[in-house]
């Protein structure tokens, strides 16, 4: 095998996100809702190495809660990874190892992160050499978030939340993530909220068709100003989230009274994300949140999509 093969190893690194607006339409006939999302990737990443092997296997460590993760067929990874060799016709396989960073179903897109990496892992290892745009498709058949791990940056998904634009964005934001010891499954939180609409549907506006990131966050970002981002951040999941968990809501208070501009509930939760003002200010909540007993990490973004370590 060893002549066919370029590389004995190969290293990616991919990041988590946050979602600093997530509008929610309408339910499709189809039974999934577009959305608009803005998207800004963070420091905190996964790492996954890939070597050759004849047959397809996964193996986890890392820093975040792990016993959610499967280590067979179903882990994200090893789809990725047989797609890809599908796609090209490769017959080899891959043994993949994921060092875990992102919380696991914590609404920061940790899956997704070990999906694109192991997309570009696979590709660099097997030197199939798929087009860009044939490697943004197949990340899109594996989930909608999968796109924008493997571009990064600051972006507007819209559909899905998987047809991606950039957004223009400067300067550094500061967060701190607080992680729950438990899980939310996105469709729960979605199913929720379906239910929230459907009860109040006489009280409040009808969710739009084609929803839109308003024109306030492209600004902010575009600024780099975190005062006019966390007056400007939204999230539609957030509600249904905090019903199904009630304790974020302290997590939530409790950030705000210790200096954060703002809390948000990462994309479909329980991650309660918070922004700074700057690194003094970022440090300060991470100190006071950890003496109430949260579990807090600090990240920046945005960071650059998955990318291959030499
Ligand atoms: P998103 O924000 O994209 O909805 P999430 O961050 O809430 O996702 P993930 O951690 O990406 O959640 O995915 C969690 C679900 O996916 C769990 O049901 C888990 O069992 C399954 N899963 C499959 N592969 C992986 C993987 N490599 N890492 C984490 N979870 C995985």
């Amino acid at each position: 095998m060893g002549g066919r093969i370029g590389h004995r190893e190969v290293q990616v690194k991919a990041p988590g996100k946050v979602n600093v607006f997530l509008r929610v339409g309408s339910q499709q006939a189809d039974g999934y809702h577009d959305v608009a999302i803005a998207y800004q990737a963070v420091s905190l990443c996964e790492r996954v190495r890939v070597v050759p092997a004849d047959e397809f296997a996964v193996e986890v460590t890392g820093s975040v809660e792990l016993s959610r993760v499967p280590s067979d067929d179903r882990n994200i990874a090893i789809r990725a990874a047989k797609l890809l060799a599908e796609r090209t016709g490769y017959r080899g396989g891959a043994r993949i190892s994921i060092e875990k960073h992102v919380p696991v179903t914590g609404g920061m897109g940790g899956g997704s992160a070990d999906a694109a990496a192991t997309l570009l892992a696979c590709d660099t290892l097997w030197e199939t050499g798929l087009p860009r745009d044939e490697m943004l498709e197949l990340a899109r058949a594996l989930g909608a978030d999968v796109p924008f791990a493997l571009t990064g940056g600051t972006a507007i998904g819209t559909g899905r939340g998987d047809e991606l634009s950039p957004a223009l964005a400067q300067g550094i934001f500061h967060w701190v993530f607080a992680l729950a010891d438990f899980g939310l499954p996105t469709p729960e939180v979605y199913a929720e909220l379906d239910a929230h609409r459907a009860r109040h549907a006489t009280e409040i506006t009808p969710a739009d068709d084609a929803p839109t990131v308003e024109a306030d966050v492209l600004q902010a970002l575009r600024a780099g100003n975190p005062r006019m981002l966390a007056e400007a951040m939204r999230n539609d999941l957030q509600a249904a989230a905090l019903h199904l968990s009630p304790q974020l809501t302290r997590t939530l208070e409790l950030g705000e009274a210790s200096g954060a501009l703002a809390g948000i509930v990462s994309g479909s939760g329980p991650t309660v994300a918070f922004l700074a003002a700057d690194l003094d200010a970022a440090l300060e909540l991470q100190v006071a949140l950890s003496a109430a007993q949260l579990n807090v990490v600090r990240a920046t973004g945005p960071v650059h999509g998955a990318r291959v370590i030499e």
